[in-house]
């Protein structure tokens, strides 16, 4: 549901009047080919459009004047090609607004040891020059991401690739709404939060709407409309033997599908990115939405339950960054865990609502009990999670900031049969180790509700971190959970009273 190529990034490549015209064209043909290449690079998400060689303070100022107010722009990366001094960035870099990314490369890969003469050396200078442009970004304490290394290189393009994808995703924030059903489940903590300080920090506008709009939507769903969308199950998914004739299985399923398109409708209404539910507030609906929110997620909509909206708005942030990779993105719980020695691993799940995308083989979809919330069996999607590495991502309010917490883990095959265990699930081994992984997660107040990614590693949520000026902590092979909670004190330090 979303082309990164509408995202545009400007390409700046930083000089001086001091060269002369020759040098300064050289320059502009240099950045010309660059972005060309960045452009027809498949790896590079992104649209990179082209911009003057900055030679002034006025000039430099002018463009960081432009990039606040184009709609399309979604970041800014500046290379100093030359001996730029910073003086002349401050003004423009006191103003921006748009996350910046600091490409520290030269045009000519190698040194060409038999013609190197003082022109060379005077044309190819980022060497020095994006020191000088570093520097300013320290002085001034501002966000933003280094990546060093020759531009033709696959792993410089893989991070300027990383990079993009984050601001992305950023910048739809920007323009979003978090569909809110019903508040968050009674008495729970960790899915409360500041939703003023959400949009300040990361645009999401978070919302409220009555269940009853969506059981008005619910209801004037024909039945010929839903079946039509079922077939469409029956071609995308396998179902249950028992919901391929007419009867009360089959009609949950048709519910399903009616709460998908009466949900659908909603959230294209109020132009949401992403929605929650709480199975406390369902009043005009018959059944938890189950199979509905799969499928919405599957789309590309961020969704939380139990009203949990950071969630939902991390799902979706993280469905951007993962528009076309490999791998999935799921709403995720950590649910109950196996302590056998040597095969330690949690298992993860929720009630009903995981996305298929994180799948291995073709999904089920049944209808079973639920135990809690007094209505009808919904009918939902079981399946597996595909083994493979993956991250966990969540999002907490500490009453004065935002912290975010990623762990790398490793999702393994799920080599017993569970029967009686009616949801989608994943089973993964955290890193370091099981034990520690869970000591740091939870000497860091990391939730319940998380983000669940085999499309995207930590990176990801690092830059899109940085971008939103957000507190980052990450558990990954190197973590010691003694050494952790003496960095999260420092952190306090740190982010006491800030405001960026
Ligand atoms: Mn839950």
């Amino acid at each position: 549901m979303c082309n990164l190529k509408q995202f545009e990034f400007w390409f700046v490549a930083g000089s001086q009047d001091l060269y002369g015209e020759e040098t300064l064209r050289k320059a502009a043909d240099h950045a010309r080919i660059m972005a060309e290449g960045f452009n027809a690079d498949p790896l590079i998400p992104g649209a990179v459009a082209l911009k003057p060689v900055a030679r002034s303070p006025g000039e430099i100022r002018r463009l960081f004047e432009e990039a606040n107010a184009a709609a399309f722009c979604a970041g800014i990366i500046t290379w100093m090609h030359t001996f730029s001094p910073s003086k002349m960035w401050i003004g423009g870099l006191g103003i921006n607004k748009k996350p910046i990314l600091h490409l520290h490369t030269q045009f000519n890969r190698d040194i060409p040891w038999a013609d190197i003469d003082m022109d060379f050396m005077n044309l190819n200078q980022s060497a020095h020059g994006d020191r000088e442009h570093g520097y300013i970004y320290a002085r001034m304490r501002l966000k933003r991401k280094v990546v060093a290394g020759f531009w033709q290189e696959t792993e410089v393009r893989r991070r300027i690739a990383v990079w993009m994808r984050a601001a992305a995703a950023r910048h739809d924030g920007l323009r979003s709404t978090v569909l809110r059903l019903g508040d968050n489940m009674r008495e729970v903590a960790v899915t409360e939060g500041d939703k003023v300080e959400a949009q300040i920090k990361f645009g999401w506008q978070v919302n409220t709407w009555g269940i009853g709009d969506l059981a008005e939507r619910f209801k004037s769903v024909s039945d010929g409309e839903a079946e039509k969308l079922v077939e469409e199950y029956e071609a995308a998914y396998d179902l249950a033997p028992e919901l391929r004739n007419p009867g009360p299985k089959r009609t949950a399923v048709t519910e399903q599908a009616k709460i998908e398109i009466a949900l659908a409708g909603m959230l294209d209404a109020e132009h949401a990115g992403a929605f929650t539910t709480t199975f406390e507030d369902l009043k005009g609906l018959p059944q938890l939405p189950g199979l509905a929110c799969q499928r919405l997620m599957e789309k590309g909509y961020g969704f939380g339950a139990e009203g949990d909206w950071k969630q939902s708005m991390l799902v979706r942030a993280a469905k951007v960054m993962a528009t076309g990779l490999p791998g999935g993105v799921s709403f995720m719980e950590d649910y109950t865990y196996h302590f056998e020695p040597g095969r330690e691993a949690a298992l993860g799940a929720h009630m009903l609502e995981v996305c298929p995308s994180i799948a291995v083989g073709k999904p089920r979809i049944e209808v079973h009990p639920l135990g809690i919330g007094g209505k009808a069996d919904p009918a939902r999607m079981v399946f597996d999670a595909a083994p493979g590495p993956a991250i966990l991502a969540t999002l907490i309010d500490l009453g004065d900031r935002f912290r975010m917490i990623v762990n790398e883990i490793e999702t393994v095959k799920i080599e017993n049969n569970m029967p009686c265990l009616p949801v989608a699930r994943a089973l993964w081994k955290p890193y370091p180790t099981m034990r520690d992984a869970a000591e740091s997660w939870i000497i860091a107040g990391g939730a319940h509700h998380s983000v669940y990614s085999s499309a995207l590693s930590a990176e990801y949520f690092r830059d899109w971190a940085e971008m939103s000026a957000i507190e980052f902590v990450l558990i990954d092979r190197d973590t010691k959970p003694a050494r952790l909670r003496d960095e999260l004190r420092w952190g306090e330090a740190y982010w006491s009273g800030r405001r960026f």
